[in-house]
C-alpha cells in the first residue's frame, strides 16, 4: 500500500482519505466547468471571461489535487496561472506556430519522432491529468482540433516497435504524450516490455508530470511495475515551489526507492518563476526531496503559449543567480528548444584568450590561465 493523505479541509464534496489517495478519483472528478471552479477559488472576471473565451479552443480540466494548491484569493497564483485558460492563449504572436520544434518534420511513424541519432521520443498519447495552459505540445495535447497523430490514437505499437527494432542505433528511447501515465499499468507494461524486448534499447525514459499534477498515480504497484524493466529513469516538470507537497515528495521517494532516478524540466513562464528567488527556492526544494534539475527551457513560440514567453536576458539573470550560488548538480541546464535539437543558451565563464582563457566566477571575479595546458589554438566557434 502506498502511504495515504488526507483531503484538505476545503475540499468540495468531502472525499474520504481513501478517495483522495486514489488516483481514478482525481481523475473522475476533474474540475473542468466554471462551477466547480468556484468550489475552489473565487474566480476573477478575467478567469471567467477567459474560460468561456477558450471553450471549444482549447481542452482545459484539473485534477483536484492540483486545485487544492492554488490560492483561492490570488488570481495570480503560479498554480492558477499554470492551469487555469487566460486571455494570453488567444492572442496572435508573430512567428508563433503550433509546432516551432519540429516534432511533426522528424516524426517517422504515428508515434516515433527521431531527431537524433542516438534516441527517440515516443508521443504514446495525447491525455494527460491537466492541461498545463502553457503545454509546448499545445496542439497535440490542447487544442480540440489537434492532434500529431495522422491516425487516432488507439492504434497498435507494431510499426513503431519495428522502427525502433529496424534502427539499432536508437538506444534510449522516452515515453511522452501528452502524459504516458494516464494509461492504465497493464497497458504501460505491454509498452515497456515491448521496448525491453529490442536489445538495442539500452534506457527508457519517462517524462510525465504526473509526480506534480497528480502525484497518487505514482503507486507502489507501478513502480514495482517499472523495477521490472530496468534501466528506467522518470523525467518531471515542477515550475514553482509550492508544487513541491508531501504528497509529491512521498511519490518522488517511492519512485527513488524502486531505483528510478527522477529528473526536473522547468519551463521558464512570465509571472509564474522569472525571477532569480523563486527559480532558486524551486531548485533547492527539489534537492531536498532528491529530485535532480535537468533542463530550464526558454519558453517556446507556441501558438497559445507565447503570452508566457520572457526574454532571453530574463533567462541568463536566473541563470546568473544559480550557476555558483547553489550546489552545483541543482543548477539546470538552460537550453532553447529548436529545430536542429535543444541548445544551451546560457553565458558562458570563460573568453578564449591571447594565450589561454579569461575566467570569471558567480561573483563577478576574474582570473586569467594561460599556457600550454589552457591554450586553445582557435575558438570552438570556427
Ligand atoms: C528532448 C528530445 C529528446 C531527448 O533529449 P535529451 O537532451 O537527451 O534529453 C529526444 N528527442 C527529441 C525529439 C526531443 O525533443
Ligand atoms: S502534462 Fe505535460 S504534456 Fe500534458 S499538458 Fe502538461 S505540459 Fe503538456
Amino acid at each position: 500500500m502506498s502511504e495515504s493523505f488526507a483531503a484538505p479541509a476545503a475540499a468540495p464534496g468531502a472525499p474520504t482519505p481513501e478517495q483522495w489517495s486514489d488516483w481514478r478519483w482525481h481523475m473522475r472528478n476533474r474540475v473542468t466547468n466554471l462551477d466547480k471552479l468556484r468550489e475552489w477559488v473565487k474566480v476573477s472576471p478575467a478567469e471567467e471571461e477567459a474560460i468561456a473565451g477558450t471553450a471549444g479552443k482549447y481542452r482545459w480540466s484539473v485534477t483536484p489535487y492540483y486545485a487544492s494548491l492554488m490560492d483561492p484569493e490570488d488570481p495570480n497564483c503560479p498554480i492558477r496561472l499554470q492551469a487555469v485558460p487566460s486571455h494570453g492563449e488567444l492572442l496572435e504572436f508573430p512567428d508563433a506556430d503550433v509546432d516551432p520544434v519540429g516534432d511533426m518534420f522528424y516524426r517517422k511513424t504515428n508515434r516515433i519522432v527521431h531527431k537524433y541519432p542516438d534516441r527517440v521520443i515516443m508521443l504514446i498519447t495525447e491525455s494527460c491529468p491537466v492541461y498545463c495552459r502553457h503545454c509546448t505540445r499545445k496542439f497535440h495535447t490542447t487544442d480540440v482540433e489537434g492532434t500529431y497523430f495522422r491516425d487516432n490514437e488507439g492504434g497498435d505499437f507494431e510499426e513503431d516497435f519495428r522502427y525502433i527494432r529496424e534502427h539499432p542505433e536508437i538506444r534510449d528511447v522516452l515515453l511522452t504524450g501528452g502524459d504516458p501515465l494516464s494509461y492504465r499499468d497493464e497497458k504501460l507494461e505491454t509498452i515497456i516490455s515491448g521496448l525491453r524486448a529490442i536489445p538495442s534499447v539500452e534506457i527508457i525514459r519517462i517524462g510525465s508530470r504526473f509526480p506534480v499534477l497528480l502525484p497518487q498515480r505514482i503507486t507502489d504497484e507501478f513502480c514495482e511495475m517499472l523495477s521490472r524493466y530496468h534501466p528506467v529513469w522518470l523525467n518531471t516538470h515542477f515550475n514553482h515551489s509550492r508544487e513541491i507537497t508531501p504528497e509529491a515528495a512521498a511519490a518522488v521517494d517511492r519512485l527513488l526507492r524502486h531505483g528510478v532516478p527522477v529528473g526536473n524540466q522547468t519551463v521558464l513562464l512570465k509571472g509564474i518563476n522569472d525571477d532569480v528567488d523563486t527559480m532558486r527556492k524551486l531548485m533547492t526544494e527539489l534537492l531536498r526531496i532528491r529530485v535532480r534539475p535537468y533542463y530550464l527551457y526558454h519558453c517556446d513560440n507556441v501558438t497559445g503559449v507565447s503570452h508566457f514567453m520572457t526574454s532571453i536576458e530574463k533567462g541568463w539573470e536566473i541563470m546568473e543567480g544559480l550557476q555558483g550560488h547553489m550546489t552545483g548538480f541543482g543548477v539546470p541546464q538552460y537550453v532553447l528548444t529548436t529545430r536542429i535539437g535543444k541548445i544551451p543558451v546560457s553565458l558562458p565563464y570563460h573568453e578564449v584568450v591571447e594565450d589561454g582563457l579569461a575566467l570569471r566566477n558567480y561573483r563577478g571575479q576574474t582570473m586569467t590561465v594561460t599556457g600550454e595546458h589552457y591554450r586553445v589554438s582557435k575558438p570552438p566557434s570556427d
